[in-house]
């Protein structure tokens, strides 16, 4: 088996975040009745004329500048003709020569391994509508026709479906934290076209791809990428492979967990694109590019922050940073004053292991300036690390609520009055003189006993004021 090395290229569509349309200015809205957001332009009616959204464009620049790529001033649109029912123009405005975004990269890491990735091009295109079968009839809904997507193409560059992932999971936190695009895989707005193919180790020369298209959850495309792997093995060891892997379109049957042949693949020339005459040359001036290249803070760099500024393992930043949501909560902690490594702990350990299910960082209740005033008050002393936990097991359970109420009905205060700790010391020093000449001449083992003994006695001294001044007692 271990004779064939596996090579992946990844076409993702990427449906940006504008609030009107690519080329009208309909709404780009997702779940509004059918046919709503409509005009003569994304209709496709004859003579119905196109006009670029800048804010498209904008997007895409800051997309080339995060992944380094080259940019191109000038750009053109083209038509890629093909019919689809809910393909009114019966072409789609794309681009192809000439993209918006060239050659670029993204890193990705899998088992500790660095590796670079390269991105072939990303470009602006519409998307078309969508066709609903539902018992006899079949329905166009021309609602998601015409909004803005960047489709973004590596290069055959992975060899396995867990680099496959983690370039997708990179790109999935790279536009999110762009803010260019919501990429919620369930809508639709981050959906990927996995190309796979297989080859001998140690040849150079790529052989069949097949794509299988239109995977909209990282689960699934790792499972369709693995079934297909394994298909096009079978087939070269049965030699049967020349008749069973052919340049077509596959869709993944995710009941079933297996591909399925849905047609031929087209050669780009079967798409008769030319230049678009409805749309100009797309020419960038200075100032869009400006506007377009000054980009936030990207995972890479807030994960190298985390580690340098913070003090936080490298691979608690790796975490964090691997979610936009994830990063910001955690940053609102620091800036409620929760200690770095409390909030990491509390967050990603604590609060994340006891989200179950459908319960989300998002939806539990919990805001960060809760779980920082929880962490807060373990850093100050006022409760122990096991009595936060508890109080944490409530606040998931109720969806939230005030760290010091409940600190206080739940009677979990810890006494760090130092007056207090003392007289208790005194009383338990008192009643065990023998231990102590014992401790003193040297049965150091005792300390454990005196601490356990005015633990018992004080309802919830604080441990640590409790050794230090037992320590300054016992001399
Ligand atoms: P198309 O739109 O026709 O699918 P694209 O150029 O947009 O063509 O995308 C082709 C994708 O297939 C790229 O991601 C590329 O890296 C990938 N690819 C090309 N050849 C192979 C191959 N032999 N095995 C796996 N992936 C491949
Ligand atoms: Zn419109
Ligand atoms: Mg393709």
């Amino acid at each position: 088996m271990s004779a064939f090395e596996t090579i992946i290229g990844l076409e993702v569509h990427v449906q940006l975040n504008t609030k009107t349309k690519i080329f009208c200015s309909c709404a780009t809205s997702f779940g509004d009745e059918p046919n709503k957001n409509v005009c003569p332009v994304c209709m496709g009616l004859p003579g119905a004329l196109p006009v670029l959204n800048q804010e498209v464009v904008k997007k895409a620049i800051s997309f080339g500048t995060a992944i380094n790529a080259q940019i191109n001033q000038n750009s053109i649109f083209a038509r890629k003709n093909y019919f689809y029912p809910d393909l009114p123009k019966a072409y789609q405005i794309s681009q192809f020569e000439i993209p918006i975004v060239g050659r670029g990269n993204i890193e990705i890491e899998v088992n500790d391994k660095k590796k670079i990735i390269g991105v072939t091009r990303a470009h602006m295109e519409e998307d078309a509508g969508k066709n609903i079968h539902e018992n006899d009839f079949s329905k166009v809904d021309l609602n998601r026709a015409c909004t803005p997507l960047l489709e973004i193409v590596s290069e055959p560059d992975m060899r396995s479906s867990d680099e496959a992932i983690a370039y997708l999971k990179k790109l999935h936190s790279i536009v999110r934290f762009l803010g260019i695009s919501d990429a919620n895989m369930q809508e639709g707005s981050f959906r990927c076209d996995a190309n796979v193919s297989i080859r001998p180790k140690g040849e150079d020369k790529f052989y069949t791809r097949v794509e299988i298209k239109n995977l909209n959850s990282f689960k699934f495309i790792q499972k369709a990428i693995e079934y297909e792997v394994e298909r096009q093995r079978d087939a070269w060891e049965s030699g049967k492979y020349d008749s069973e892997v052919v340049q077509e379109t596959r869709l993944f049957d995710t009941i079933k967990g297996v591909t399925r042949s849905m047609r031929g693949k087209e050669e780009a020339a079967d798409y008769r694109y030319f230049p678009d005459p409805d749309l100009l040359p797309v020419f960038i001036d200075e100032s869009l590019m400006q506007e377009g290249r000054n980009i936030p803070e990207m995972p890479d760099e807030k994960r190298e922050r985390y580690v340098k500024t913070l003090g936080i393992k490298e691979s608690d930043a790796g975490v964090l940073t691997g979610d936009l949501d994830m990063a910001l909560y955690f940053e609102g902690m620091i800036e409620e004053g929760a200690s770095a490594k409390g909030a990491v702990t509390w967050l990603t350990t604590e609060l994340l292991g006891r989200l179950k299910g459908e319960n989300t960082l998002q939806n539990c209740g919990i805001s960060y300036q809760v779980l920082a005033t929880l962490v807060r008050r373990i850093d100050e002393g006022k409760i122990s690390g096991k009595s936060a936990k508890d109080i944490l097991d409530v606040l998931v359970e109720q969806k939230g609520g005030d760290v010091d109420s409940l600190i206080d009905s739940m009677g979990l205060a810890q006494v760090n009055d130092d007056g207090v700790i003392l007289e208790i010391i005194d009383s338990v020093l008192a009643s065990n003189q023998d231990k102590v000449e014992e401790y003193k001449s040297g049965k150091d083992k005792l300390f454990g006993f005196f601490v356990g003994q005015v633990m018992k006695n004080s309802k919830g001294a604080n441990p640590a004021r409790v050794n230090e001044l037992l320590k300054q007692k016992l001399g």
